[in-house]
């Protein structure tokens, strides 16, 4: 298995084990904003991501493509073609070696696909409040020239911030929009698990 593939792998594995973890925390947050069902979703989303054999000749790009197809099919819901646009256009603009301005570039592609497909803006709190801010800060770091490991390490964190800054939104998307009043205050789950998947790659990338 090429490296990069190996490093992909144990990227979703981790991403598996930690949606297994988190997974009550995630329902209680949709409990609130939607119908508690988040956690559970994306759990067994990835339970399936982490069964895929992505076979021999695969590259880490097929490897992300095939995840976010899984997600597609397994999940539905919002969240299913959301996160599975995400990984399928990121993985298209897969770069290979890893760069700094290249992983920029591939993420840059996965959010313009959530946007596109959710029609989701910046503030409406969404997934794209915590993919955004990992964005715009690979960005600033390849302009930096940071180290990919450096770089990772701040995009994890511009990642937990905007979903941290999710809690004082009013929901304008999917069926938090519906509770919108009941938004106030609360952490979108979405951006949560936008979160968990950024820090476990940066992990498992840097
Ligand atoms: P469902 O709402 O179908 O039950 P989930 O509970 O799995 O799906 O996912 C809810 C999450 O999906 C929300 O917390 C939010 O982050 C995200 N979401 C919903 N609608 C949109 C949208 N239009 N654009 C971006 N993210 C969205
Ligand atoms: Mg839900
Ligand atoms: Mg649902």
């Amino acid at each position: 298995m090429e490296s990069s593939v190996a490093a992909v792998s144990a990227w979703l594995r981790a991403c598996s084990q930690e949606f297994d973890r988190r997974v009550e925390e995630l329902n209680e947050l949709d409990r609130i904003l939607g119908d508690g069902d988040h956690g559970t979703n994306m759990q067994r989303g990835f339970a399936a991501a982490g069964a895929l054999d992505f076979g021999a000749q695969a590259t880490a790009a097929d490897a992300l493509r095939q995840v976010g197809m899984a997600l597609v099919k397994v999940v539905g819901g919002a969240s299913g073609p959301l996160f599975g646009t995400f990984l399928l256009r990121t993985g298209a603009a897969w770069p290979t070696p890893l760069t700094v301005a290249g992983i920029h570039g591939a993420l840059d592609v996965g959010l313009h696909g959530v946007m596109t497909r959710g029609k989701a803006e910046r503030g409406d709190k969404t997934i794209v409040d915590a993919l955004a801010p990992v964005v715009d800060s690979l960005a600033a770091s390849a302009a930096a020239g940071l180290p990919l490991a450096e770089a990772l390490t701040a995009a994890a964190l511009a990642g937990e911030a905007g979903r941290d800054a999710t809690a004082p939104m009013l929901a304008r998307r999917g069926r938090a929009a519906l509770k919108a009043d009941r938004s106030i205050g609360v952490i979108d789950p979405g951006a949560v698990s936008m979160s968990i998947i950024v820090s476990t790659g940066a992990h498992h990338l840097g």
